[in-house]
């Protein structure tokens, strides 16, 4: 047998071993646009786990743009952007970045993962020591992976536990960096970034932050976390946003001093080692960042909903907390029962994504609602009138 075979039946095992489970999983198509109201597998669904935030992805304005440089400035960028891929979209899309965050400059990537992935491999390496909270995103795991540097986990917004490995391992090292995402994307909770920002001050260490599920939605007019916390915005060293999230639109950048950045450009292996964004994608970005810069109320209705939604559940019985964040995660415990009460909603003609281990920890299976500002008050109740049906469905062991 040829080594490619019994690879294909090592596989063939691991997929059963997945499905015996109940832990394969698979991929559904959303067949409508992206937006709260669609059609999931050609049948009318709400959608309420989308990061689209604030609708925006099925907007006229970022739908018109996208089109317009598309018929200026062509479908692709061609090159990387340290070869001909830089487009003058690449830097007007920079340029009102770092205006809407309030910093010396903003470098644009072809999105959230590849951002992490640059910034960490980049600004530390062996020798050096990362401070990263537990419940970072993957792509900050796999950037520490990458980087080569010792990494040292601190319990879930555990400031205290931060300060105690700053204490021990601090001097021992190079370069010093925090990280963490100032949302976390499977909680909804906040980091305590004021604490850990005065720490990276006091400790001379790097400060990274993931501002993923924050831009767009927390802070003035959703500028982000560093305005929801009132920090200003040189507070983070390197702060990295998406686009394709509350932006509606698709990509990353990195916002901070422009020495950090002309680093990234000439180091940073995911910014130079591809091809840069095309027109479509930038114009959606421009527009995104222009509506959000001209309208304010986008992100403060947006945040009303989420407080409806949140107090409205918490009254229905369910444990939930009141943080100020669209992504409301409902722990059911056991993994079969999560896609139970999944499929449940679905009948029901809700889509909310029963989320599992790996992505979760074991024992933590979840259902991830969150909640989009095109969400009409109307359907809003009618959503809220099913959790109250499938309340019991979240009691642990019930698989009725
Ligand atoms: N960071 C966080 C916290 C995220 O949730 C995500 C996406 N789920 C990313 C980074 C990656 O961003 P992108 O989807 O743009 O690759």
């Amino acid at each position: 047998m040829t080594d490619g075979k019994s690879a294909l039946l090592q596989i063939r095992k691991e997929l059963a071993l997945l499905d015996s489970r109940g832990m394969r999983r698979e991929l559904k198509t959303v067949t409508g646009p992206q937006r709260s109201e669609s059609t999931l597998g050609g049948q009318s669904m709400t959608i309420l786990c989308s990061n689209n935030y604030l609708g925006l992805a099925d907007h006229p304005r970022l739908k018109e743009l996208a089109v317009e440089m598309t018929r200026k400035y062509g479908c692709s960028s061609g090159a990387s952007r340290l070869i001909s891929g830089t487009m003058t979209l690449h830097r007007q899309l920079e340029e009102e970045l770092a205006v809407f965050k309030g910093t010396e400059g903003a470098l644009v990537y072809n999105c959230g993962y590849m951002a992490n992935l640059g910034v960490l491999s980049t600004v530390v390496d062996e020798g050096d020591v990362i401070f990263s909270d537990a419940l970072n995103h993957a792509s900050i795991v796999d950037g520490c992976r990458l980087s080569r540097a010792e990494v040292k986990i601190y319990r879930h917004s555990d400031v205290g536990h931060l300060v105690d490995l700053l204490q021990r391992f601090g001097t021992s090292f190079g370069r010093r960096l925090i990280v963490t995402d100032s949302v976390f994307s499977m909680d909804g909770d906040l980091a305590p970034l004021p604490q850990i920002a005065s720490l990276a001050k006091r400790y001379d260490a790097l400060l990274l932050v993931d501002d993923a599920h924050a831009t767009g939605v927390l802070g003035r007019g959703g500028r982000g976390s560093a305005s929801h916390f009132q920090l200003p915005p040189d507070s983070i060293d390197l702060l990295m946003g998406t686009l394709g999230k509350a932006m509606g639109s698709c990509g990353a950048f990195v916002a901070g001093r422009r020495e950090y950045l002309d680093y990234l450009i000439n180091k940073s292996r995911s910014f130079i080692y591809t091809t840069a964004l095309p027109p479509a994608v930038l114009g959606a970005s421009l527009a995104a960042v222009r509506l959000l810069r001209e309208d304010p109320g986008l992100a403060a209705e947006l945040r009303e909903k989420v407080e409806y939604f949140r107090r409205a559940l918490r009254k229905l019985g369910f444990d939930v907390s009141d943080d100020p964040t669209p992504i409301i995660p409902l722990i059911v415990g056991d993994a079969g029962q999560a896609m139970r009460i999944s499929e449940k909603f679905m009948e029901a003609g809700v889509f909310i994504q029963g989320i599992r281990p790996p992505t979760v920890e074991p024992g933590s299976s979840r259902l991830r609602i969150t909640i989009t500002r095109d969400l009409s008050w109307t359907r809003m109740d009618e959503i809220l009138a099913v959790f109250s049906q499938l309340h019991g469905s979240f009691l642990v062991g019930d698989a009725s």
